[in-house]
């Protein structure tokens, strides 16, 4: 049988590089861009017309080539950037593959200037279609200029498949913001069809994304900053209300590239949660550094896409983060309980610790009136400045009791709190709860109805004074007459004794963990013991289940947990004193709205929604 099998000529074989590296004129912007960039430049021209189709040219003051280098430039698979595959994990330049100029120059006509500082002259290579037509020695500052002409000019396939010069110039503009937003450092111009477009000068991060997005969007940033061993998070994100229709400011990048992550995406969108009208998008700007050991970019031609290692970490943090920040910023009343407990959580309080302060979400009021929302927001600021330890202490004095019921140990142990809204004459107006089904709590509520999940509300109520508690480290016991043996797994064993520390900062006082055995001679002042097997099986069952993605810290997950054992339960009817209380401590609450599974904890309908009902 005769061979059949052949070796593709080089130009060939760029060709079909340039298939994967070249899609438009904007990823021609984007290798020159990225190149002037690893050549360290600090001002950068880019010039193009006819939306790059006739030209795309990158003038850079970078570190130039030497005539050899200048040739060499042009091979397929000739970098400077990296010199074996071990090198590729620890990347800290835009291009590796050495590819892009070799395929640029497959598809197109390109003139190459070039010339190193300690050079007198310079090289100038004019090569087109892989064919190198001269090269010459010329008089050109240091640095290095590339024009590309007449793209795809050999494939007119590809030619007529490019789109009008509207769409091709925007996503020319698409890339030069990516890469300029990624380098405030340096400075960049740009021309299109001879007059200057873009002129962004050198600055801070701040000033660059003002000088692209124009002077309204400065007031619009929050400032997110986080810094951790594996992650530095720096960068803005855009209030929620100036939330999109459509997704166009989501700018993600990882040591200074851009990157698409819809995971990554997703952690953002999910920090908004309960922040954004549907079908809005939020905006961001975001800063990630990690150690390039951690990410691979060598899974996609055009290197947007990157494979982190610890992808639900990355996402963790960064949905704390943000949350964190839009909460700091009095965006919302947010808590970011989902940060690692090693994190600065706001719960956090150290021995100096500041008396919290509370945000408070103005726009967020089923209480139509301002005096209202203020009256609201002062019940809230008592109850958690002097409020939730005076509650504490309540729990402590009165924890002697023997409680049989456990609506009642929540309802009677504590101390009586800051009223929803705060002055006599609207007490009344809660007064009027009712139970609905045992399941909801109805009230009047001045703008018209609201609603509460009378399990989900409490679920919330207990999550935040567990998390509390645990923060705190100083949760009351109420100590057994008789030690309490339950016997588990060796499994459940091991997660007890990894959830052991956390427990004993509710309140659980263990005497023995042993291979099967768990013996409890104390626990937290809230929780009968005919609860605690339920509670420990219930715990172990949910740290085994626990979501990959949502990588909880160990006393969140806790806390959430005995929060969903602990809760009062749909079904359960309530007395007058209790709904009210139950509604009191919900709007007390740093995040009312969800229960600790992000669920709603209440709705309201306004008195025109009603009046609609009955037409
Ligand atoms: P890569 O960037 O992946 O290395 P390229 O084909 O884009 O591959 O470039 C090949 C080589 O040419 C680079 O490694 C670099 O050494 C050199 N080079 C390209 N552009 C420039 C530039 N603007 N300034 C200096 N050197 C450059
Ligand atoms: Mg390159």
């Amino acid at each position: 049988m005769t061979d059949i099998i052949q070796l593709l000529p080089d130009h060939v074989a760029n060709q079909i590089a340039a298939g994967e590296v070249v899609q438009r004129p904007a990823s021609v912007v984007k290798e020159l861009l990225e190149n002037a960039i690893d050549a360290g430049a600090t001002s950068i021209k880019l010039i193009v017309k006819d939306a790059g189709k006739t030209l795309v040219q990158v003038v850079d003051n970078g570190k130039g080539m030497s005539a050899t280098d200048a040739r060499l430039s042009f091979e397929r698979h000739a970098t400077s950037k990296i010199r074996t595959a071990n090198d590729l994990f620890q990347l800290n330049t835009k291009g590796f593959r050495g590819e892009a100029l070799a395929s640029i120059a497959a598809i197109a006509h390109v003139e190459l200037k070039t010339k190193q500082e300690s050079d007198d002259v310079g090289s100038a290579i004019v090569i087109e279609g892989s064919t190198i037509v001269s090269q010459d020695v010329v008089v050109t500052p240091k640095g290095t200029s590339v024009a590309v002409k007449n793209l795809f000019f050999n494939i007119p396939a590809r030619r007529n498949f490019l789109k009008s010069n509207t769409v091709e110039l925007r996503h020319v503009i698409d890339e030069l913001h990516r890469v300029a937003l990624a380098h405030p450092n340096i400075g960049f111009v740009m021309y299109n069809n001879g007059s200057e477009s873009f002129n962004l000068p050198v600055s801070n991060y701040r000033q660059r994304i003002v000088n692209i997005f124009g002077n309204k969007t400065n007031e619009k940033l929050v400032p997110v900053e986080e810094d951790t061993e594996i992650l530095k998070i720096s960068g803005f994100v855009v209030k929620p209300e100036y939330a999109r229709k459509t997704r166009g400011e989501q700018f993600f990048f990882v040591n200074d590239r851009f990157v698409k992550s819809a995971y990554l995406n997703h952690a953002i969108v999910s920090a908004f949660d309960g922040l954004l009208k549907s079908g809005t998008h939020p905006s961001y700007f975001l800063n990630l550094t990690v150690d390039p050991q951690s990410i691979d970019i060598n899974i996609h031609p055009t290197k947007t896409e990157i494979k982190f290692d610890d992808e639900h970490t990355l996402y963790a943090l960064l949905r704390s983060a943000v949350k964190h920040s839009l909460g700091q910023f009095n965006i919302a009343p947010i808590l970011d309980f989902e940060r690692d407990s090693s994190l600065d959580t706001p719960y956090n309080y150290g021995k100096n610790a500041k008396v919290p302060t509370i945000e408070v979400d103005r726009s967020f009021n089923p209480f139509k009136e301002e005096a209202q929302s203020q009256a609201r927001a002062a019940a809230f600021k008592r109850e958690s400045t002097a409020g939730w330890e005076n509650l504490y202490v309540g729990l402590e004095s009165k924890g002697t009791k023997t409680h049989q019921n456990l609506s009642q140990v929540e309802f009677e142990s504590e101390e009586s709190t800051g009223t929803l809204f705060g002055d006599n004459k609207t007490v009344d107006k809660i007064n009027t709860t009712y139970q609905l089904h045992n399941k909801y709590i109805v009230s009047a509520i001045k703008s018209g109805m609201l609603v509460i999940d009378q399990y989900r509300a409490h679920q919330r109520i207990l999550y935040e004074d567990f998390l509390k508690n645990m923060t705190l480290k100083e949760a009351a016991s109420q100590h057994l007459l008789f030690p309490l043996q339950l016997h588990f797994s060796t499994q459940d064993v091991d997660i007890i004794k990894q959830l052991k520390t956390d427990l004993e900062h509710t309140g659980f006082i263990f005497s023995n963990v042993s291979e099967e055995l768990v013996e409890i001679i104390g626990v937290p002042v809230s929780v009968p013991e005919s609860e605690v097997s339920i509670i420990l099986e219930q715990l172990v069952c949910d740290v085994e289940n626990q979501i990959p993605e949502a990588h909880f810290s160990a006393t969140d997950l806790l806390a959430k947990s005995m929060a969903k054992s602990l809760a009062i339960k749909t079904g359960q009817s309530l007395q007058k004193d209790e709904q009210e209380h139950l509604l009191n401590r919900l709007f007390a609450c740093k995040e009312p709205n969800v229960s600790p599974s992000n669920r709603k904890t209440f709705i309201t309908m306004s008195v025109d929604e009603l009046d609609k009902k009955f037409f």
